[in-house]
C-alpha cells in the first residue's frame, strides 16, 4: 500500500480502538483465513465466580465401600463444605490465576478467614501445590493429583457434570503432615460468562468464509460447552493445551498453508501470538501478550476481529 493508504487505514483502525503495528501488518490481516480464539478472557469475560463446592465424603465416593479409617485422615477436622473451601482458598491465596481469585473471593464471601500459604508451587496448566496451615494442599486437574499419587477417580462423575455446564471444575486434595499420600477432599467449580459479543463475532466471521477455532488450557468438556454457546464446531476445538504447547498448536494448524490469526490475552498466549501469521491481543490483556502481538483490540470486543479485516481490505482496495 502507498504510505497515504496505510496512514488512512491506520487512522480508521485507531478510531475503532484497533491498533496495527505498522503498515505491513495492516496488509497481512486481509489474508487471514482462520481465526483461533483463546477462551478465557478472550471469548469469555475472564471474571470467574465460584459456583459449586462439593465435598466427597468416604461413604459417597462412588466406591460403595466405607472404611472407618478414612475419617482419621482429616485429623479431627469435620469434612464440611466450609472446611473444603477453607483448605482450597488457603492454597489459592498464593496464586494470581483468575481461578484462584474466584476461589479466594468465594471463600471470603462465605465468611471464611483466608490466610496466605507459606509456600506455593505453580504446576503450569494443571494447578497448584501449596504449603498451608492445613498441610500440603493440591488444587487443580486430575493430572495434577495423579502426579502426587492421589487417585482422582472418585470425583469423575461430579467433575463431568459440572464441566458439561461449561464450568471449570477442579479437585482439592490434602496431604496431612503425618501422612505419606494425599487424600481427595472434594470438587470446586468456577464459571466464567461468555462475552455478549462473542456469538455474533463468531457467526460474522464464519459467514465471511473464515474458519473459527478455539484453543484453551481448559478441559475438553468445558471447552466444547463454551464452543457450542458461541457457535464454534466441536472439531475446531483444541482443549487441554498446556501453555508451552499453544504455539505448536498454532504452527500445526498453519502447517497446511493456512494463515491464522491468533486472538488472546494472557501471558500463556504470547508464544502463540508470535507464531501466528497475525497475532492479536486484547487491550486488557497482559503486556507480554500485547508486545508479542501485531494487532491490539483496545475495546476487548471479539467482533473487532472482523472489523480489523474489513479495515485491512478497505485500505488495500483504495490503492488499486
Ligand atoms: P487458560 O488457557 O484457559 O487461560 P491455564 O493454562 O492458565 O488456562 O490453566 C489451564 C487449567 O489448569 C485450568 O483450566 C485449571 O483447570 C488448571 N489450573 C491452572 N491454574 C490453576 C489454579 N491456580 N487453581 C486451580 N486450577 C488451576
Ligand atoms: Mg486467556
Amino acid at each position: 500500500a502507498t504510505p497515504a493508504a496505510t496512514m488512512v487505514g491506520t487512522a480508521i483502525g485507531a478510531s475503532h480502538g484497533i491498533l496495527f503495528k505498522g503498515g505491513d501488518v495492516l496488509e497481512r490481516v486481509r489474508d487471514v483465513d482462520t481465526v483461533i480464539f483463546d477462551k478465557t478472557g478472550t471469548l469469555t469475560k475472564g471474571e470467574m465466580t465460584l459456583t459449586d463446592v462439593r465435598v466427597l465424603r468416604p461413604e459417597t465416593d462412588g466406591s460403595g465401600v466405607v472404611s472407618t479409617d478414612d475419617t482419621s485422615e482429616y485429623e479431627g477436622d469435620e469434612l464440611t463444605e466450609e472446611f473444603l473451601l477453607d483448605v482450597a482458598a488457603s492454597a489459592e491465596a498464593g496464586s494470581e490465576h483468575p481461578i484462584a481469585e474466584a476461589v479466594v473471593e468465594g471463600a471470603r464471601d462465605r465468611g471464611i478467614d483466608v490466610s496466605d500459604p507459606a509456600a506455593l508451587q505453580n504446576v503450569a496448566g494443571k494447578g497448584i501445590r501449596a504449603r498451608t496451615d492445613h498441610g500440603d494442599v493440591l488444587v487443580g486437574k486430575p493430572e495434577l493429583l495423579r502426579e502426587y499419587d492421589v487417585d482422582p477417580s472418585p470425583a469423575e462423575e461430579t467433575m463431568a457434570t459440572l464441566e458439561r455446564e461449561g464450568k471449570t471444575a477442579m479437585l482439592v486434595a490434602r496431604v496431612p503432615d503425618d501422612a505419606e499420600t494425599g487424600r481427595l477432599l472434594g470438587v470446586l467449580a468456577v464459571a466464567d460468562e461468555v462475552k455478549s459479543e462473542s456469538q455474533t463475532a463468531v457467526s460474522a466471521l464464519r459467514e465471511r468464509g473464515l474458519t473459527v477455532m478455539l484453543v484453551t488450557g481448559d478441559n475438553e468438556r468445558t471447552a466444547r460447552a463454551v464452543a457450542e454457546q458461541v457457535g464454534i464446531d466441536p472439531e475446531n476445538v483444541r482443549a487441554g493445551v498446556l501453555p508451552e504447547d499453544k504455539a505448536s498448536v498454532v504452527e500445526d494448524i498453519q502447517s497446511d498453508g493456512r494463515r491464522a490469526m491468533m486472538v488472546g490475552d494472557g501471558v500463556n498466549d504470547a508464544p502463540a501470538l508470535a507464531a501466528a501469521f497475525v497475532g492479536t491481543a486484547l487491550g486488557s490483556g497482559t503486556d507480554v501478550a500485547i508486545e508479542a502481538a501485531d494487532v491490539t483490540l483496545m475495546r476487548d470486543d471479539p467482533a473487532d476481529v472482523l472489523r480489523a479485516i474489513n479495515v485491512s481490505e478497505g485500505t488495500l482496495a483504495k490503492i488499486k
